[in-house]
């Protein structure tokens, strides 16, 4: 009907949270460029301590991004050429591209099929005497199952790391995503949980040499400038994004339980819908609802008709990694061997949500998920009597 009266709901509203933090962001901002210091300074520093306390983590060191801070990590425990390491098959891109960069290579395992993570019962069939490491990711704001996860890495050996891009602010077993392994990556990217207004990202860890080993190469494998002890890298958080990311911190929490909020939302009103599948979270797990993903056998239709209402969608993701071009050196091998990822990937899709977003906008795109669902349900049983 009167569709050209609604309001549009974004995927994501990011200019919003620069509104809601507008004089706070204005006033870090001048303090930066009134100070005459851009690259690692004592924004970076207090960065760095404040996001380790709120991780509960010994160390964190601010570096460009996510992919740099887990291709970092990897080079620290020095994983690289020869050797292999554990990742989901169902990730963004970064996660396998971070071990590609180091060197080694991205041994894929299929998911959970309801919680979406890493099965840790199909973990031991792929160890090799290469494996070096399991790296998880904590997808779509929920942490993997770490005590699974940690029981095999010790009993086999291995470092156990986290890909934490998706998960500030979410536990396991009340511990949070960043003190849950090894090291961990984060990614600041403007879309995260704890989002920057460009590219950042950090290394968490409680292990001091490793700590100790990123600081150096993350700034060309120099402690004193203009001596490098190591081949480093250029991979170094600015003052400004460690002022913005200062400011959100204290936040977090608060953005979160929004989040929260609204996944709760689209889980009771949507939890009677034909061929809808909703987020299953783990007992153990709270997740940072990073975003809120449902699977529908007819995907594309029901994105469609929500665009129709002028609600905003996306899929996390369209085409695994394995199947990407960029990995076209595995195709041959790896097609079709995930069948779950697989599944999962055709059928995905991630509905609104974020700190920004209403409850009545929320509860509008329930009313249209709804209503769009049992269209396509009754479409297709029509279909069929015909
Ligand atoms: C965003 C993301 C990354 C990469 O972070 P960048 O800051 O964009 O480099 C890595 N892994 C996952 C799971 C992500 O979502």
């Amino acid at each position: 009907m009167n569709s050209q009266l609604k309001r549009d709901i974004p995927f994501l509203d990011l200019k919003a949270t620069y509104t809601e933090l507008q004089k706070q962001l204005d006033e870090a901002y001048f303090r930066v460029m009134q100070s005459g210091w851009y690259i690692l300074g004592s924004e970076v520093e207090a960065f760095e301590q404040e996001w380790a306390q709120y991780c509960g983590a010994k160390h964190c060191i601010g570096v460009g991004n996510g992919l740099e801070a887990l291709h970092l990590i990897l080079r620290a425990f020095g994983i690289g050429s020869g050797d292999e390491v554990i990742v989901p098959a169902n990730t963004y891109i970064a996660t396998w591209l971070a071990v590609s960069y180091a060197g080694a290579t991205p041994v894929p395992v299929e998911p959970d099929p309801q919680t979406y993570n890493l099965d840790p019962t199909r973990v031991e069939e792929l160890i090799t005497p290469r494996t070096r490491a399991i790296l998880a990711v904590h997808l779509y704001g929920q942490t993997a199952n770490m005590t699974a996860l940690r029981e095999i890495a010790t009993r086999r050996g291995l470092v156990l790391l986290e890909d934490a891009a998706q998960a500030h602010g979410a536990t396991w077993c009340g511990i949070k995503a960043g003190a849950l392994s090894d090291a961990a990556g984060f990614s600041f990217y403007p879309g995260k949980n704890l989002g920057a207004f460009g590219d950042a990202g950090a290394v968490t860890t409680n292990d001091d040499a490793m700590a100790d080993q990123i600081r150096v190469l993350r700034n060309y494998g120099s402690r004193v400038k203009y001596h490098n002890e190591q081949k480093g890298f250029n991979s170094r958080l600015d003052e400004l994004q460690a002022a913005i990311l200062r400011v959100k911190i204290p936040v977090l929490d608060e953005w979160n339980q929004r989040r929260k909020q609204i996944a709760q939302i689209y889980l009771t009103e949507l939890s009677d819908v034909p061929g809808l599948v909703l987020p299953h979270i783990d007992p153990s797990a709270d997740s940072a609802w990073h975003l809120f993903v449902v699977q529908h056998p007819e995907r594309d239709q029901l994105q469609r008709r929500l665009k129709e209402n002028q609600i905003g969608t996306m899929i996390h993701y369209p085409i695994p990694p394995h199947e990407q071009p960029a990995y076209s050196e595995l195709g041959s091998c790896l097609h079709g061997k995930f069948p779950i990822a697989e599944h999962i990937h055709r059928r995905v899709l991630s509905l609104p949500i974020g700190p920004h977003l209403s409850i009545e906008d929320a509860a509008r795109v329930a009313d249209a998920v709804r209503e769009a669902s049992w269209q396509l349900a009754s479409d297709s049983t029509s279909l069929q009597v015909a």
